[in-house]
């Protein structure tokens, strides 16, 4: 038996969330068993520790959508026991049971070996909310980053606080949007050098195009805020549209695409193929400075989720949620 955090759904449709006592037969069909060590909080699983948002397939289930611990039993000639793994998407803590629970059993195409650089709490306080935020920055690498500040938006979140330490570490100006003012020192020790005010953004304009600013964007909150961004980008310049903390609409016009070549580019961690993880992966072993993912971590415990699951949902957690499952 082990620890897990079980969501279950009674007659009238309402959810609930405990810790309870699992037995390893019920975990679902795969090739490789893992002990988990650590997963973390993000967006969606605040949708799937409360009612699901539509996510969850079937009950009772055990949420968490990333999660890195040990090799336990293998079927897969790729992982031996006592092998370092970690885990993003595939619709795991979704449609199969995820991370927050002490064992995990997957397909062994769904993992990644750790990379050399950083242990399993490490890797877990990148999450899926890192690892996105680097395949963001990594997408405007591909089509150029223009001179002129990068804004991140929803800053102080886990994918913003993460693509402001990469961007600055990188050696690019970070414009950090942020609706919190009390987290200016902490955005700045992520490297940020320009705080810029969530309602400066969301005032809404007539016009589609604005002074040329911005010579990139990684962008978790998309609706209003998204659609102002696209009219102050710099010429031939890129937004990375990771998220929709603020709303999934986009009320644009197509001005900013065809009089100043901008480009749009949707990012998606869940069904990233095994080449693009692992070099995400040694990106961000190799580009994100410990010192400032340290600064970024909230520990927490399996007891500790259905409020943190809330408050995510709520847009007040403050960079990464790190959860050890044996705690
Ligand atoms: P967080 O909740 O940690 O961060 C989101 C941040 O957005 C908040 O901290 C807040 O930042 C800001 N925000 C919240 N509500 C609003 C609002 N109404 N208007 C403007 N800004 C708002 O979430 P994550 O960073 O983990 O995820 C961010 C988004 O990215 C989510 O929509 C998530 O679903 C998505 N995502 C997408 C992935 C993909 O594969 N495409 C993978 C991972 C996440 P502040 O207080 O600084 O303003």
């Amino acid at each position: 038996m082990f620890n897990a955090l079980v969501v279950e759904k009674n007659e009238e449709g309402k959810t609930s969330a405990s810790v309870q006592q699992v037995a390893l037969d019920a975990l679902p069909a795969g090739d490789v068993t893992v002990a988990v060590e650590y997963s973390t909080v993000n967006y969606k699983d605040g949708l799937c520790i409360g009612p699901g948002g539509g996510l969850v397939r079937n009950y009772s289930h055990v949420p968490g959508i990333d999660f890195a611990g040990t090799v336990e039993a293998s079927d897969d000639p790729r992982y031996n026991v006592g092998d370092k793994v970690v885990l993003t998407g595939w619709r795991v803590g979704e449609a199969y049971w995820g991370g927050y629970s002490q064992k995990a059993r997957v397909k062994a195409d769904w993992l990644v070996p750790l990379p050399s650089g950083l242990d399993t709490r490490q890797a877990m306080a990148v999450g899926t909310a890192g690892f996105t935020a680097m395949l963001a920055v990594m997408a405007l690498e591909d089509h150029g980053i223009k001179d002129g500040p990068v804004l991140v938006t929803g800053a102080a979140g886990g994918v913003g606080s993460v693509a402001t330490a990469i961007l600055a570490h990188l050696g690019h100006q970070v414009a950090a949007v942020t609706g919190r003012p009390e987290t200016a020192d902490y955005l700045t020790s992520l490297g940020a050098t320009q705080i810029v005010a969530r309602e400066e953004l969301n005032e809404t304009t007539k016009r589609p195009l604005e002074a040329e600013t911005w010579g990139g964007c990684v962008d978790a909150v998309g609706g209003e805020m998204l659609a102002r961004i696209l009219g102050q980008m710099k010429y031939g310049a890129s937004v990375s549209a990771v998220g929709l903390a603020g709303g999934a609409g986009l009320p644009a016009t197509v001005i900013p695409f065809l009089l100043r070549g901008v480009n749009l580019l949707g990012i998606d961690s869940v069904m990233q193929p095994y080449a693009n993880r692992l070099r995400a992966w040694e990106r961000i072993a190799k580009d994100l400075p410990m010192d400032k993912l340290e600064a970024m971590i909230v520990p927490a415990t399996l007891s500790d989720l259905p409020k943190l699951g809330a408050d995510i949902l709520k847009g007040q957690v403050q960079g990464r949620v790190v959860v050890d499952v044996n705690a």
